[in-house]
Formats: C-alpha cells, structure tokens, sequence
C-alpha cells in the first residue's frame, strides 16, 4: 500500500518548480568535471581545497583500503576501531588546539547526536536562525528549549538571552554559512556565554582547513581558539572524504563515547576514508599556500561579479551567493549557465528564503576559471532575460 499523499506532495513541489534532480558524476571534483556525461566547468563543490584527487590523499586511502579491507566491519565499540580512526582523532585535537576529539561517521549525524547527548529539556539551545539543519534536529530530539536567534545578530542573541535563561545552555553557530559564505561573530558570542554562563559550540563545515592561519577555523581566524567549549567540523568538504567530528576537552569526549547514540550504534567510517581525511588535514597544514590561493580568488571574483552588476558576498570565503530574487530566476540562471558549460546550483526555498545562485570556489581554480565565469553569468543572465539591476531593492 503506497499512500496517494506521497504522489500529491510531489504535484505540489512541481508546481512551485522546486522539483529536485539528482546530477551524475563521472570524475573526481575538480575544475572540468564530467557530469551527466559531458564536461563542465565546475562551480558547484564543497572540495575547496581541491584535494579530492591529491596524489598523496589517494595513495594514503588507497594503502589503508589494501591494509584494512574496504568496511570498518562494526561500530567504534566493537570492532569498527582501526589505526587510522585513532591517528585521525590525535590529529585533530592537534590541529584544533583541544584536549581530545571523536570521529563519527557523518557531519549531520555529528550534530544531531551530540546535540541530542548533551542536553535535555532542562536545557536552552540559542541557534542562530541560518544554522545547518542537522544542528536544528539535534535541538528537536533533545527536546530542549530552542530558542532561535536572527541571523549574526548579536543584539537579539543577547536580549533572548536575558529573556529565557535560567538553568542551562548552549549557544550553537555555523562558523561560515553554507548558503551565504558569511563568517559568525565568534568573539561576540564567546564573550555573550562568558558574561551568561552558556557553554559555546561552533560548526565549521565550511570554515575548517579554509580560515586561519594554520586553517583550523573559525576560532583561529578570530584569535579566540581555546575560548570555544565544542569545535564540530567535517571531513567532506575541505578535507575531501567524508565524516564529523567534535573536538573538545577529554570529559566531553570520554561523555560521548557513553552517551552519543549516533557514534554508539552506528558502523565507524571506513577505514581508509580515516586515512584520506588524516592525509588531507596533513596536506592543509604543512601547505598554507593553498589556503591563500582559494581566499585570494574567493576576493577577486567577488568583485568580478559585482561588476556583472548582480548582489554577491564580500568573498571572505569560497562561497559566493548570488541573489536573484525568485525560485524561477534562479532555476533559469542556473540551466542558462549549464548550456555555457557551467555547473552553477540553483538553491531555493525551503533550503533559503531567498532564492540565488550558490557559486562555490575550489583551490584548484585559476584566476582565469573565475573570470570565464563571470562573464558566463552576464552571458546567461542575458539569455534568461534577467536584468541584475532589476533585483535590487
Ligand atoms: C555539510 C554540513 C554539515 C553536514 O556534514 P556532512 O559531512 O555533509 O554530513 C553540517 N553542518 C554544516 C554547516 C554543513 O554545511
């Protein structure tokens, strides 16, 4: 018995043209792709530092898949704790600056389970209201207070809370935004807990190995490392494997491994997905070039599209917004852009409230790549009839 709501719900996504489709790789992420079976000049990836096909990421996967087999085989509880896991997590508490960290099989599940571990309904979560939604189902399953705040605002954080505090809390932020490339007011936030008694967690899926000196994140980009309770992180994007992580002090992790039933009863990552992510924070470390390369191009093609005349962000980061108004100009924007030869992502409602481009840069991009892409936009924008300054306010 298959329920005709299910057919009813997807006339009603079709009708709004927010019917999602599913794009085909054929090679590695890197700047000419093959997607759908032709070659594309890609825009598109969360691998910013463009490790996914590095020499020594493979080789060090490949070595541990011939070693270890191809599953971890069970949970890290029984038999799913390999060498690379282990060296994984020292090297993160490394690079982190923090006692201890725990490796777990995906960064959405990450969030949701030690959200969900470490408070209850006698909690207050402050969530900043653009956070990611894995932070937002770790705060539901919880059942603590949640308590969103509006977006990077530092006056509405604090007066929410003055209002609702009493008893324990946790104030959780993205520390770059996945759809808006904007970077959270850390040290506001640290210096809000501090003056509340508020424990502190940042989520720095697009932020690790790309802000920082040494690409640590956010807190290292703000000089506040150290003063957050709970760094969470991913090894899917910039580190080009897959899985989160929280680094913390020992007790909190130590806390998790007994209470966190997303790491309990869930099988580890494989074990040579531990080595690949081990590889690439090594590779991130020992090579800030690569770093300054991608922010270099995330500033100048910020402007390049400015010119263009469209509303993008300042490029403090490698993903660049680009506002256009409604779910149907995105949608046009984005296939027009695919006829040019480029993979740019329409996003839309309800993954943001206002619809855009997401244009998304990777350190194996080259000036050129992102000057051939601007002016690809003005071309598409052309063909979809769309007049950037029309969609100014
Ligand atoms: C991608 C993302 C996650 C989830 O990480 P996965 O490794 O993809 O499961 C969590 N938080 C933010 C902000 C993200 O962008």
């Amino acid at each position: 018995m298959i329920y005709p709501d299910f057919a009813q719900e997807l006339e009603k996504i079709d009708a709004r043209g927010l019917r999602r489709h599913m794009r085909v790789f054929e090679s590695p992420q890197q700047p000419r792709a093959v997607v759908d079976g032709r070659e594309i000049r890609l825009f598109a990836s969360n691998s910013y530092l463009g490790l996914s096909n590095h020499p020594s990421v493979l080789e060090a996967a490949q070595n541990a898949l011939a070693r270890y087999g191809s599953g971890s085989g069970g949970s890290r509880l029984t038999t799913g704790t390999y060498t690379p896991h282990v060296e994984l997590e020292t090297e993160i508490a490394d690079f982190k600056g923090t006692e201890a960290a725990l490796v777990l099989s995906s960064g959405f599940l990450t969030n949701s389970t030690v959200i969900t571990a470490i408070t209850d309904p006698t909690w207050t979560v402050f969530c900043d209201k653009l956070n990611h939604a894995s932070i937002i189902d770790g705060c539901r399953h919880s059942g603590a207070r949640f308590v969103p705040y509006a977006h990077a605002d530092m006056s509405d954080l604090e007066k929410k809370v003055r209002q609702k505090m009493g008893g324990k809390g946790l104030i959780v932020t993205d520390g770059v935004f996945s759809m808006d490339g904007d970077i959270a007011p850390l040290p506001a936030i640290v210096d809000i807990a501090a003056r509340y008694g508020l424990m502190t967690m940042v989520d720095d899926a697009h932020a690790a190995g790309v802000l920082g000196a040494t690409g640590a994140g956010t807190s290292e980009y703000y000089q506040v490392k150290g003063k957050v309770d709970i760094e969470m992180g991913t090894l899917s994007k910039a580190f080009a494997a897959e899985g989160g992580y929280i680094a913390s002090s020992r007790a909190l992790i130590d806390f998790l491994i007994h209470r966190a039933r997303g790491f309990i009863f869930s099988t580890a990552m494989a074990p040579h997905t531990a080595a690949a992510a081990l590889a690439a924070i090594r590779i991130c470390r020992a090579e800030p070039g690569i770093r300054r390369h991608l922010l270099e191009l995330s500033r100048s093609f910020a402007a390049q599209i400015a010119q263009t005349g469209f509303t993008t962000s300042r490029g403090e980061t490698p993903i660049l917004p680009v506002l256009v108004k409604t779910p149907e100009n995105a949608v046009h924007l984005s296939r027009a852009l695919w006829d040019e030869g480029f993979f740019v992502p329409a996003i839309r409602p309800p993954t943001v409230k206002e619809s855009r481009l997401r244009f998304s840069l990777m350190a194996s991009h080259t000036h050129k790549d992102c000057e051939d892409a601007a002016l690809a936009l003005a071309r598409a924008a052309g063909k979809a009839g769309i007049r950037p300054e029309a969609l100014h306010d």
